[in-house]
């Protein structure tokens, strides 16, 4: 009785009563600054439930979804990596703020004269090839992950890791001449638009698909993002990175998101569309 008493006094002089009342009335209205009728209520119900469902994408998702048939998930997923609009259309600079988490893909881009200063060169024990540059954190974890690699008897050595704008200018030119665009774009960065300009990037052991078929392709799954690493282009989510699969391709993020990429099984687009840049 004392307990009822007291939760009718509370209600009464703080008035939730009627706040709740007045904040009920604009979600029925009002949501993520989206009018809320009949014939969307349905749909946003089921959206905003989506585990990734950001508030400022919602018309988009809802115009997306007219479009598309894809289930609401996807949508949502679909919609926050920028699918609503084509590849290379209304690109973004990207946010150098951003450090290690830096995304470049096909909406953000590197300016021709952006290079890391802190590119280091990778341990000879650890790579092989010219183009052996990471930045300073990349570099020492990727030394840690080879050297730990070896106590497993896995070899895992750089074969290419920070490229310049006017190296990628070149490879992406030289592919364009003897190739269809569209088949080229889903193999090869445009220039800017490559993640081996953020000196955050490795391609290690074999650039071909078969490298999944090795040891050191399932250590690199079960250890690399101890490290900070993650396969950046996998299998199955080509749409959402804008790259065919890359089972060579790691990216580093730093251990605590590329634990996060790993243990929710999302791409880094996704990552950072939904922790970073929604916040
Ligand atoms: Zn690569």
């Amino acid at each position: 009785m004392k307990r009822l008493l007291l939760l009718i006094m509370i209600l009464f002089t703080c008035g939730c009563t009627n706040n709740a009342y007045v904040y009920s009335n604009i979600d029925d209205n009002i949501f993520c600054n989206v009018k809320v009728n009949n014939s969307n209520r349905e749909i946003i119900n089921l959206l905003k439930q989506e585990k990734y469902f950001i508030c400022n994408n919602l018309e988009k998702y809802l115009d997306y979804s007219i479009l598309n048939t894809e289930d609401i998930s996807t949508i949502v997923k679909e919609v926050n990596v920028g699918l609503y609009r084509d590849y290379y259309k209304d690109v973004v600079e990207s946010d150098l703020s951003k450090d290690y988490l830096v995304l470049v893909n096909k909406y953000y881009y590197l300016k021709d004269n952006y290079v890391p200063n802190d590119l280091e060169n990778i341990s000879t024990d650890c790579s092989v090839g010219i183009n052996s540059y990471l930045r300073h954190e990349a570099r020492l974890e990727f030394e840690k992950l080879c050297q730990d690699a070896k106590k497993d008897d896995i070899n895992i050595y750089n074969l290419s890791a920070y490229r310049s704008y006017e190296k990628q200018n070149k490879i992406y030119n030289n592919k364009v001449k003897t190739k269809d665009v569209a088949l080229i774009d889903s193999v090869s960065a445009r220039p800017g638009h490559s993640e081996h300009q953020t000196g955050l990037t490795v391609d290690i052991n074999l650039l071909s698909k078969q490298f999944d078929k090795t040891n050191e392709y399932y250590w690199m799954i079960n250890n690399s993002y101890k490290y900070g690493f993650i396969l950046r282009y996998p299998m199955d989510k080509e749409k959402l990175t804008g790259y065919d699969y890359e089972p060579w391709h790691y990216r580093y993020v730093g251990r605590d998101v590329a634990l996060a990429i790993h243990s929710e099984d999302i791409t880094f687009d996704e990552y950072y569309a939904y922790y970073i840049d929604n916040n």
